[in-house]
């Protein structure tokens, strides 16, 4: 028999897991819950492995809800940081087209950026970079006044304190290993023992598709983990950039092409690439799961994927083994950048929804199935749209749920 009984367990300790059950206890504080994760604090995959930045919503796609939730997230994370004393900064990011052929693009990116709602995006010009940036070069360069950077790990301890100050309990080490519903009631095996809960939200992650899984429900997508490596730029050279520095996006894929970012603790990453990873959570190029590996090459999605964008996926992984051509994508952003000026420094594993017919899943996904909701897809940005998200997600559970607010 279960030992203990809850209204609502929230699987996941990551950003978006921890601002659903903080959402949750706010909104239905009457409600029993508890918030299960494996590691023993929170906040130690993708959250805790990012670049930090609080994205300003340029990128997406007008009407999408990672626009949407990305533009209402950002302002809703400085709010969160001002409150609570988290450092942030609101430095502002350049993106530069190195070239006359992504001048359109850079130009159709500032009219996406006003679409969703931006302000205070501008071109600039030469001598207006050299104020902003002065060791950046290109031919063409975009404003994002309003980007910022803070340290998500410390959000997320945050959001975790603020859970448990509402009365929810957020319970470490507890990594789910079974699911069982039955009328009225889903026993949720762990390795802390059994919990019984009448409804269960599924922000696992990297391993939300398995959750889904051991449920008995269908996943539409497979998570396929992507690893992006770092390297960090020696302290005599972070004078080299200012804030952010970033390539024009293929809007298709705006995950890919390496940058330079300033961390809220003065250091500057270059980076992340995307190779593929051999283990969900391996942050190292030689970690390797037997079962994590063949998922992935067993999906007929992967295949499909890897058939229509090998030529991306190829240049990934000759970046990630040739710093040599790594440094010289950067360089094309800032030229004074040297293969000695950069060190290795880590790695965060992207979880990315596919599905079957090998298309990437693009915008944030959660589907509701009746005691269940799933988090499939909170790629980037999803740590700055956290707040946000937890909020639509939190809506849509009440909703399919059909609980009422006390
Ligand atoms: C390299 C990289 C750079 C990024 N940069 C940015 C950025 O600058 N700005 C931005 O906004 N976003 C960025 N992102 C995206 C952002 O970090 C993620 O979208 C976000 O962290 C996803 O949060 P999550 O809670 O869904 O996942 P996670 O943080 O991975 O959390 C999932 C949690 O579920 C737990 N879990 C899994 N299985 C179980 C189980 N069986 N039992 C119990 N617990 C389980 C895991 O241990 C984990 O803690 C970046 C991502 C990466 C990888």
């Amino acid at each position: 028999m279960p030992d203990q009984r809850f209204d609502v367990v929230v699987i996941g300790g990551g950003i978006v897991g921890l601002s659903v059950a903080m959402r949750f206890a706010c909104a239905f504080p009457r409600l029993r819950l508890l918030l299960l994760e494996k590691e023993e604090s929170v906040g130690r995959h993708q959250s805790g492995h990012n670049s930090g930045v609080i994205h300003s919503g340029i990128y997406y796609k007008p009407g999408s809800l990672k626009a949407r939730l990305c533009v209402e997230g950002s302002a809703a994370m400085v709010e969160f940081c001002r409150e609570h004393r988290i450092p942030y900064q609101i430095c502002g990011k350049i993106i530069v087209a190195t070239s006359a052929e992504e001048v359109p693009r850079l130009q159709r990116l500032l009219e996406r950026g006003r679409a969703n709602g931006l302000t205070g995006l501008r071109s600039l010009n030469r001598d207006e970079l050299r104020e902003i940036e002065p060791h950046c070069s290109g031919v063409a360069w975009l404003l994002v006044p309003g980007t910022g950077i803070t340290d998500y790990v410390k959000v997320c301890e945050k959001y975790a304190e603020l859970v448990s100050a509402q009365g929810g309990t957020v319970q470490t080490s507890a990594e789910v290993t079974g699911i069982t519903e039955s009328t009225g009631e889903t026993v949720i095996e762990t390795s802390r023992g059994p919990f019984s809960t009448r409804y269960v939200i599924n922000c696992a992650g990297l391993h939300s598709d398995r959750i889904s899984r051991m449920s008995g429900a269908t996943p539409e997508v497979q998570i396929v983990p992507f690893r992006g490596e770092y390297y960090d730029l020696v302290p005599q050279r972070r004078h080299l950039v200012r804030s952010l520095i970033y390539p024009v996006p293929d809007l298709r894929f705006p995950f890919l092409g390496v940058h330079f970012t300033r961390r809220i603790g003065g250091d500057v990453d270059a980076g992340p690439n995307a190779v593929l990873a051999f283990k969900r959570e391996g942050y190292r190029k030689t970690d390797f799961n037997l079962r994590d590996l063949s998922e992935t090459l067993a999906y007929p999605g992967f295949w499909k994927m890897a058939g229509q964008h090998w030529q991306s996926g190829a240049a990934e992984i000759y970046r990630s083994f040739r710093k040599s051509a790594f440094v010289k994508a950067l360089q094309k952003l800032v030229p004074e950048v040297r293969g000695e000026d950069l060190l290795a420094d880590g790695a965060g594993v992207r979880a990315q929804a596919l599905r079957p017919d090998g298309s990437l899943v693009d915008d944030f996904q959660f589907v509701c199935t009746g005691t269940m909701l799933h988090v499939w897809n909170v790629p980037s940005p999803a740590a700055t749209a956290s707040l946000s998200i937890a909020r639509e997600i939190v809506q849509m559970a009440a909703q399919g749920f059909a609980l009422q607010r006390s």
